[in-house]
C-alpha cells in the first residue's frame, strides 16, 4: 500500500507531499517524491497530516464500554471503536475495585488478550489505577476499597493477568520503596499518583526509578508554596513523564501552558482518562459502582459534582493542547506517541514514522478530525 500526498510528521521535520510505502505490517519506505505504484493500492491523503498512531496509556472505556463490567465482547467493542479517535494502541485502566472484582476482571482480560484477529486498536495491557492509592486524594475511587501498596496482592494480580499489567498507579509514600522495586523488577511502570504526599517524599522512589506520574495536578497535592506536593516534584524532575488530561476541563489552559513550558514536549504524554460514556449521548451512567452524569465532554459524580474521568476523545485532547499552547507538529508527536512508546518499551517497533517500524498511523486534517487510522499496516478506519 502507498500513502501519497501526505504531510509526514517526523521528529526533525515535516515532509510536504511525502509518500509512504507499507508492506505487510511495516513501513518500508519514506519518500519526498511519489513512489512508483507498481500494482500497489494507492491512497491519496490530499495534503493532510500523517502522524504516528496515538497511544493512550490511561483510558477506562468509551462507546458504552466499561472495561471492568459487562460481557466478554466489551474489550473488542472498545478496540474497534477507539480507532475513530486515531488511537492505534492503548493501556486500559481500572479504577479501585474489590480484590475479587479485580481478579474477575483480570481473568476476563487475559482471555481477551489471548484472542486473535482483532480488527481494531491494539490493547497493550492494563493500567491499575487503584486500589493502592491514598484516601486523601481518592478522586472518584471508592474509599472503602483502598489498600496500601501490597506486594503479595500485586503478585497475584500479575499472575492472573498473565503478566499483562503494564502500569500501576500508587501513593508512593504508603510503602518503603519495596513495592516500587517490585514493579520495576516485573517490567511494570511505577506511576505515582492519587496521593497527598509532600514534594520531598517522591525522592526515594524517584531514585529507585519511579519516573511516571498519573494525570499531573489531578488527584494529587499541588503547588502550595509552604507545602509543595507531588505536582511540584513531577515538574521539577525533568525526566519524569507526566500524563496530562488536556481536554480543557481537567486543567485550566494556563496550567497546560505551565506544564508544557516546564516539562517540554519530551516529558509529557497526553491521555484521555475517558470512561464508558465517551461517544454516547449526555445522561446518567455508572463508573464502577459510582453514579455519574455526562454533559458534553464533562463527566461528574452525581453525589458531589467531582470530576470522574472524561468524555473527551483523544484527538480532541491533542487539538486542544496544540492550539492553546501553539505546539509544533514535530513536538506534538512526542506527546501523543513517542514518549509513551519509550516508557512502555515498545519504541523499537512502533511510536514513530520510521522505515522498518510497524505501520501504526493516523491521518488528520487541520482541525484534527481523524480521516484514516492504520494498525499494523491495515486500514482499520476511514472517515
Ligand atoms: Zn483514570
Amino acid at each position: 500500500m502507498i500513502l501519497k500526498n501526505a504531510k509526514i510528521v517526523l521528529q526533525d521535520k515535516i515532509i510536504e507531499n511525502g509518500s509512504l510505502l507499507i508492506k505487510d505490517n511495516k513501513i518500508i519506505k519514506i519518500s519526498e517524491k511519489e513512489i512508483d505504484a507498481n500494482k500497489e493500492e494507492v491512497i491519496d491523503l490530499k495534503g493532510n497530516y500523517l502522524m504516528p498512531g496515538f497511544i493512550d496509556c490511561h483510558v477506562h472505556g468509551g462507546y458504552g464500554v466499561d472495561f471492568e463490567t459487562g460481557d466478554e465482547k466489551r474489550f473488542l467493542t472498545f478496540s474497534e471503536n477507539v480507532i475513530k479517535e486515531g488511537i492505534t494502541s492503548y493501556v486500559q485502566a481500572s479504577v479501585t475495585n474489590s480484590v475479587e472484582d479485580n481478579k474477575k476482571y483480570l481473568t476476563e482480560f487475559k482471555n481477551f488478550k489471548n484472542a486473535k484477529n482483532i480488527k481494531g486498536a491494539k490493547c497493550l495491557g492494563v493500567h491499575m489505577e487503584g486500589p493502592f492509592i491514598s484516601a486523601e486524594k481518592k478522586g472518584a475511587h471508592d474509599p472503602n476499597l483502598l489498600v496500601k501498596p501490597n506486594i503479595d496482592l500485586i503478585k497475584e494480580f500479575i499472575e492472573i493477568s498473565n503478566k499483562n499489567i503494564k502500569i500501576v498507579t500508587y501513593a508512593s509514600e504508603l510503602q518503603d520503596g519495596s513495592f516500587t522495586k517490585y514493579l520495576i523488577n516485573n517490567k511494570i511502570v511505577p506511576s505515582v499518583g492519587h496521593t497527598n504526599q509532600e514534594s520531598y517524599e517522591l525522592e526515594k522512589d524517584y531514585l529507585l526509578g519511579a519516573k511516571h506520574v498519573t494525570h499531573i495536578f489531578n488527584g494529587m497535592s499541588g503547588v502550595d508554596h509552604y507545602r509543595p506536593g507531588l505536582a511540584v516534584s513531577a515538574l521539577t524532575h525533568k525526566d519524569i513523564l507526566v500524563e496530562v488530561i488536556s481536554d480543557g476541563v481537567h486543567l485550566n489552559e494556563d496550567i497546560l501552558d505551565l506544564i508544557y513550558k516546564i516539562k517540554g514536549a519530551d516529558n509529557i504524554c497526553i491521555i484521555t482518562d475517558s470512561i464508558n460514556a465517551k461517544g454516547l449521548s449526555d445522561g446518567e451512567y455508572k463508573i464502577g459502582n459510582l453514579e455519574v452524569i455526562k454533559k458534553g465532554i464533562e463527566v461528574r459524580l452525581k453525589s458531589n459534582n467531582v470530576l470522574a474521568g472524561s468524555g473527551a476523545t483523544y484527538n480532541h485532547n491533542v487539538k486542544f493542547y496544540k492550539e492553546k499552547c501553539l505546539i509544533p507538529m514535530t513536538e506534538l508527536i512526542k506527546m501523543t506517541s513517542i514518549n509513551i512508546a519509550k516508557q512502555l518499551n515498545i519504541y523499537e517497533k512502533t511510536g514513530s514514522i520510521e522505515e522498518n517500524k510497524i505501520a501504526d498511523l493516523v491521518v488528520v486534517d487541520k482541525e484534527f478530525n481523524v480521516l484514516y487510522t492504520f494498525v499494523e499496516g491495515k486500514k482499520v478506519y476511514e472517515r
